[in-house]
């Protein structure tokens, strides 16, 4: 008989990462998953391929400095050097970390194999109403009414983030009744609701491009990677980095507007994808020198077909060089909100660190309880820093639960 025992309170990349350091560790693990199987929104992370790591330097929110701690206790590299170590085999495209088969169900049938080789049991459909802490015991009650207990427990909700794949507001509930502190939970990482929308005859239209947001004449920030022209504004990776910039103004009054830059499809030298300063200026003079320079040498023909997608090129047919230059390089969009969190792929906000040791994960609060991946305050930028979040954070804490 194991004397030490563990519940975790969610099957999701943090969680069963948990439950397999705390079996690892020596204790009779039991995770606790709401749903009919574990793992649902790792399942549609990366599109199915799942970035669940990023060697960049660190990019997070909220509590950016506990994430740093949390990185010094646990770096990226020791990750990758863990998962491999429990048969998953790794690859990198730059600085994104994917599985090698670029699958994120071999992902989710690893870990749940390694936990059950380890002797940790999963109970599917227990969706967890209360946790109590009686007599040094954790109670885990379900909405089914079976009961569960253990000398530790782990809470790893997850967060709001992507509707039906995440958790509800009750869940963070557990955390709160135990003694934490919650902060706003507001949607990270989600498209763009702009007044008006991009034109019907572009929406679906996904190419690169720079997407600066503005605060009247102040650009807030900048990313440079692919957007995608929807009908009720734009989403895509660089735009939904802008997210939580976006509505941090609209939550100050700041009218924020987004504008698109689509340089990247005209000019040789693009930036590369990611954060770009910004103060990066647009590239106006010079599309309008490569715009004058196709009339001339392609008289009788449009000289955007074949330099922008042919949508693009049809709306601007009739225009000057110079409004063509302008639409090209300056696309204004003043933005109407942030989608709700059901859109996006992270919650910021959660419960707050100053409550939860960095290094175990343990809270402060309540001995013997560990709160780990985006049922905290933190959240990171798109490219793997929050899968990698959950999965160090859970390894950690269940290091720890586990002893
Ligand atoms: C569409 C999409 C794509 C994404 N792609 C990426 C990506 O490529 N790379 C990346 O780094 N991040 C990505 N993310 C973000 C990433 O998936 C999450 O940040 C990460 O899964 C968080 O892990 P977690 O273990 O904290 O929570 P989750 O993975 O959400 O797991 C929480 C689990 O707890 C369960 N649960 C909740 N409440 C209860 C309860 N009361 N009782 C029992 N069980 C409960 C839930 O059902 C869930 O299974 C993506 C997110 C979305 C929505």
């Amino acid at each position: 008989m194991k004397e030490r025992t563990v519940l975790v309170i969610g099957g999701g990349a943090g969680g069963l990462c948990a439950g397999i350091a705390a079996a690892q560790a020596g204790a009779a693990v039991t995770i606790l998953e709401k749903r009919p199987r574990p793992g649902k929104k790792l399942l549609a992370t990366g599109n199915g391929r799942c970035n669940l790591a990023s060697l960049g330097p660190a990019r997070y929110y909220g509590d950016a400095a506990f994430a740093a701690q949390v990185l010094s206790a646990f770096p990226v590299l020791r990750l990758m050097d863990t998962l491999e170590s429990w048969g998953l085999h790794l690859a990198r495209e730059e600085e994104r970390v994917y599985p090698a088969v670029r699958q994120a169900s071999a992902v989710l049938s690893l870990l749940t194999e390694r936990l059950a080789a380890l002797g940790g049991r999963i109970e599917t459909e227990a969706d967890v109403l209360s946790v109590t802490k009686e007599q040094g015991r954790f109670l885990a009650r379900t909405a089914d009414g079976r009961t569960f207990a253990a000398g530790r427990c782990v809470l790893a909700t997850g967060g709001l983030a992507g509707g039906n794949l995440g958790s509800e507001e009750k869940d963070y509930r557990l955390a709160a009744a135990l003694g934490h502190r919650l902060t706003p939970l507001f949607a990270a990482l989600a498209p763009l609701e702009t007044a008006p929308p991009p034109p019907k005859a572009l929406s679906g239209l996904r190419l690169p491009a720079y997407a600066r947001l503005w605060a009247g004449p102040e650009c807030l920030e900048a990313e440079s990677g692919e957007v995608l022209l929807t009908d009720y504004g734009v989403s895509g990776i660089c735009v939904m980095q802008l997210a939580r910039a976006a509505q941090e103004a609209l939550d100050r009054g700041a009218a924020p507007a987004l504008t698109l830059d689509f340089t990247p499809v005209l000019l040789p030298d693009p930036l590369p994808f990611g954060p770009i300063p910004p103060d990066t200026p647009d590239r106006f003079q010079e599309v309008l020198a490569l715009l004058r320079q196709r009339a001339r040498t392609l008289s009788g023909q449009n000289p955007l077909t074949g330099l922008v997608p042919d949508a693009l090129g049809r709306r601007l047919a009739g225009k000057t060089p110079e409004q063509t230059a302008r639409a090209l390089t300056c696309t204004r969009l003043p933005v109407r909100r942030v989608r709700p969190a059901a859109y996006a792929q992270v919650t910021a906000g959660g419960v707050d660190t100053a409550q939860v040791d960095a290094h175990t994960l343990a809270s402060r609060v309540c001995p013997d309880l560990y709160l780990i991946g985006e049922l905290l305050n933190v959240d990171g930028a798109c490219g793997g820093y929050n899968l990698q979040f959950a999965m160090i954070t859970g390894i950690l804490a269940g290091t720890h639960a586990g002893r």
